[in-house]
């Protein structure tokens, strides 16, 4: 059944100061639950349940269950988070769990070693997805995540948590394709600065080149005119 026509089987919502005679709402209720039980029997919109899981319900665009990570291209080098922390610290009941990963030198690699999130813990408030400013982390809309392993299973690591680009594209194509459009004109920005950075690096060099030659033919000029000098 279409939003729409549930929504046009509602009461109209009573104008405010207006009275209203108590229990009117459950009456109302119980009406259109009749009427959907009765006419359920000949009419295919009014079966307002599924057979799940046989059936499936098409899931709102707006439905957020818990968070994912997003990469590009490839699961292992494509992550997009770059364990700066931010959500790990703005998580309310602090449920996610990051640890940096680093090379043989200790320097920072600027991806995560461990990202674990307790969605046993997780109140799907979606705060981790709107402060990340690295467009790594978003809200899932899967939901059948029921498990008979309490804390094993409720625990996501980078293997559950990583999801591609495309599956954000599917998930919610708006969101993922405002995200994705900011990305490529970052990207187009800073290969654009890289380029001009490299022009004025080749221009420079060949502007010192240049004055060291006009310095050496100075130079030698100079000794030619004194060599000269001398000789009369
Ligand atoms: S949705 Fe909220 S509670 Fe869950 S991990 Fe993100 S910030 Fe934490
Ligand atoms: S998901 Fe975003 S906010 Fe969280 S650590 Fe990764 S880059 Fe930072």
């Amino acid at each position: 059944m279409s939003a729409e026509k549930t929504i046009d089987r509602l009461p109209a919502v009573p104008k405010p100061g207006r009275w209203i005679m108590p229990g009117l709402g459950l009456i109302q209720g119980l009406v259109i639950s009749g009427k959907n039980a009765i006419q359920s029997y000949y009419k295919k919109d009014r079966m307002t349940t599924i057979q799940y899981p046989e059936q499936r319900a098409v899931i709102s665009p707006n439905f957020r269950n818990f968070p994912f990570l997003c990469y590009d291209d490839d699961a292992a080098t494509g992550l997009r988070c770059t364990a700066c922390s931010i959500c790990e610290n703005e998580c309310p009941p602090q449920c996610i769990y990051i640890v940096l990963d680093r090379d043989e030198n200790g320097k920072s690699l600027k991806r995560p070693k461990v990202f674990d999130i307790d969605i046993s813990v997780c109140m799907n408030c979606g705060i981790c997805a709107e402060v990340c400013p690295f467009d790594s982390i978003y809200m899932d809309g899967e939901y059948e995540m029921s498990t008979d392993d309490r804390f094993g299973g409720l625990m996501l690591g980078l293997d559950r948590l990583a999801k591609s680009a495309e599956y954000h594209m599917k998930l919610r194509p708006e969101e993922a394709s405002a995200v994705m459009a900011k990305r490529k004109a970052e990207e187009e920005k800073k290969a654009a600065a890289a380029a001009a950075k490299a022009a004025k690096a080749k221009a420079d060099l060949e502007a010192k080149a240049k004055a060291a030659a006009e310095a050496k033919a100075a130079e030698e000029a100079q000794a030619a005119t004194e060599e000269k000098g001398e000789s009369a």
